[in-house]
């Protein structure tokens, strides 16, 4: 489930599963959806477009 959080006063919706905040809850669903998927990784087709990482995220795999 994408829950929704206020950071530096803009709503920010996170993947309850990686953790990253994205402006739009469409965008946060998606990431959820792929990380479900795909357990411990993330699309970085999605992930770019995140606007909050948080700090014990494990960096994205590079291609
Ligand atoms: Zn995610």
């Amino acid at each position: 489930m994408v829950s929704k959080k206020i950071i530096d006063k803009k709503p920010v919706f996170l993947c309850d599963i990686c953790g990253i905040g994205y402006a739009d809850k469409k965008t946060a669903q998606e990431c959820e959806d792929y990380c479900q998927a795909h357990p411990g990784s993330c699309n970085p087709e999605i992930s770019k477009k995140g606007v909050y990482f948080p700090g014990d995220f494990i960096p994205l795999k590079q291609k």
